[in-house]
C-alpha cells in the first residue's frame, strides 16, 4: 500500500514560537494557503502583531512551551478549536545562548534545555494524543544545523538540538503503523531574531558577548529569509522527509 503523505494545505496546523521568524512566516504561509493556524508563543506582543495579518479560522494562545500542564491545557482549547483533523504540530519555539563551556551559567544552560528541549517533548506530548486519535496527522520538530554537528560556544544549544533529532527519531520508529508520523527540521543561517540578538536570560554584558559569538559563528553560513525557510518546511513536509535540512545545502 503507498505510504500516506501528510498534507498540510488548507488543513489545521498548531505552531508554537509564532510571535517572529520561522513560526510567524509558516503561520502567515500556510494561512495565506487556507490553512486554520493555532499560534502560541510567550511574546505576547509579538504573536498579536502575527495574529493581525491571519484571517479565518484563528486561536491565539500566549504560552510559554517549557510549561508542561500549560502545553497540556492548550492542547485542549486547540482540541476543542479544531474545524478539521488537526493535520500538524509545529514545536518551533527556540531561543539560543553563546558561551564558551567553562564560562557557561548552568542556570541559562537550564532555561535554554527547559525551552529547546523540554518545550519540545511537552509539546509532542501534550498533542500526539490528538494526532493519534484521528489517525493521522505529523509532529514537526525544530531541530538546527546544530543537531547535526557541533558548533564552539554553542554546547547547550548543540546539545538540546541533538536531543531533539534523537526524541523525534525514536519517536517516528514508535509511531510505526499509527498513520502519525514525526520529522525534525534544521535550519540554518535564517535570518531572524535568534541569529541577530542571541540571547541571554539575564546579564546585558553577556547579551553584548552573546551577540558578537553568535554572529561569528554564522558568518560562514549563507543566509536566508524566513519565508523561503516557511517555504521549504512546509515542501519538506508534505514530501514526506524524516529530516527537512533549511540550511545551506537546501537554498
Ligand atoms: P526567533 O527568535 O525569530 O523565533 C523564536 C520564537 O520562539 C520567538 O517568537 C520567541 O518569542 C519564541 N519563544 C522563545 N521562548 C519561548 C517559550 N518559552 N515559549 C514559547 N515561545 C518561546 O528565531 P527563529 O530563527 O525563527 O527560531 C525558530 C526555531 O528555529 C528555533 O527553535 C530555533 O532554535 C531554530 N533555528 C533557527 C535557526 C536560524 O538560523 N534562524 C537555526 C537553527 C535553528
Amino acid at each position: 500500500m503507498p505510504r500516506q503523505l501528510p498534507r498540510l494545505t488548507g488543513r489545521p496546523v498548531m505552531i508554537t514560537g509564532a510571535a517572529s521568524g520561522i513560526g510567524r512566516s509558516l503561520a502567515l504561509r500556510l494561512n495565506r494557503l487556507g490553512s486554520p493556524v493555532a499560534v502560541a508563543d510567550v511574546d505576547a506582543t509579538g504573536l498579536k502583531q502575527t495574529a493581525a495579518s491571519l484571517r479565518g479560522t484563528v486561536l491565539t494562545r500566549v504560552l510559554d512551551v517549557s510549561d508542561a500542564a500549560d502545553q497540556r491545557k492548550f492542547a485542549d482549547e486547540v482540541r476543542d478549536w479544531l474545524p478539521a483533523p488537526l493535520a500538524a504540530v509545529f514545536n518551533n519555539a527556540g531561543v539560543a545562548l553563546s558561551s564558551t563551556v567553562l564560562d557557561a551559567d548552568p542556570e541559562d544552560d537550564n532555561w535554554l534545555y527547559d525551552i529547546n528541549f523540554h518545550g519540545v517533548v511537552n509539546g509532542t506530548r501534550a498533542f500526539l494524543p490528538i494526532l493519534v486519535g484521528q489517525g493521522e496527522g505529523v509532529i514537526v520538530n525544530t531541530s538546527s544545523v546544530f543537531g547535526l554537528a557541533g558548533m564552539p560556544y554553542q554546547s547547550a544549544y548543540c546539545a538540546a538540538k541533538f536531543a531533539v533529532r534523537g526524541f523525534t527519531d525514536s519517536l517516528r520508529q514508535e509511531l510505526r503503523g499509527t498513520g502519525v508520523s514525526a520529522v525534525t527540521v534544521h535550519p540554518g543561517g535564517i535570518k531572524t531574531n535568534i541569529v541577530r540578538n542571541g540571547r541571554m536570560r539575564q546579564d546585558p554584558e553577556g547579551r553584548e558577548r552573546s551577540k558578537e559569538e553568535m554572529a561569528a559563528s554564522f558568518e560562514a553560513i549563507a543566509m536566508t529569509t524566513p519565508d523561503k525557510a516557511a517555504q521549504i518546511i512546509h515542501r519538506g513536509v508534505e514530501s514526506g522527509k524524516a529530516r527537512i535540512l533549511v540550511g545551506p545545502d537546501a537554498y
